[in-house]
């Protein structure tokens, strides 16, 4: 792990760490390469509801996908923490394949 370098808001280290940081064993991450929380944060339109990651019931979640059923579309909605830490997945894990990332696409 020497060669990896993490910079983040504390509470959200852990968790990048175990989802994404570890398989990129090697790739360095900088403050600087990851997009801001508030500009995630105003990529959704938020809403009261409950956190299908951290199970919590809160005032502001956004939907982050949508569970198909025979008969409807059900949103997946997360808070947002749990939004953050989704999209910050999805950029590292852009910008280690080289995809392009813009967030607000979960
Ligand atoms: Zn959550």
């Amino acid at each position: 792990m020497d060669d990896l370098s993490v910079t983040a808001p504390a509470h959200q280290i852990e968790r990048i760490f175990d989802m994404v940081v570890a398989p990129l064993k090697g790739t360095a991450v900088t403050e600087g390469s990851l997009t801001p929380r508030e500009e995630i944060i105003a990529a959704y339109e938020w809403a009261p509801g409950r956190c299908y990651r951290c199970g919590t019931k809160v005032d502001r979640t956004a939907v982050v996908g949508r569970l198909v059923q025979p008969t409807a579309k059900i949103p997946v909605r997360a808070c947002e923490n749990c939004t953050v830490r989704l999209e910050r997945s999805r950029e590292l894990a852009a910008e280690r394949y080289g995809w392009p990332y813009s967030p607000g696409a979960l």
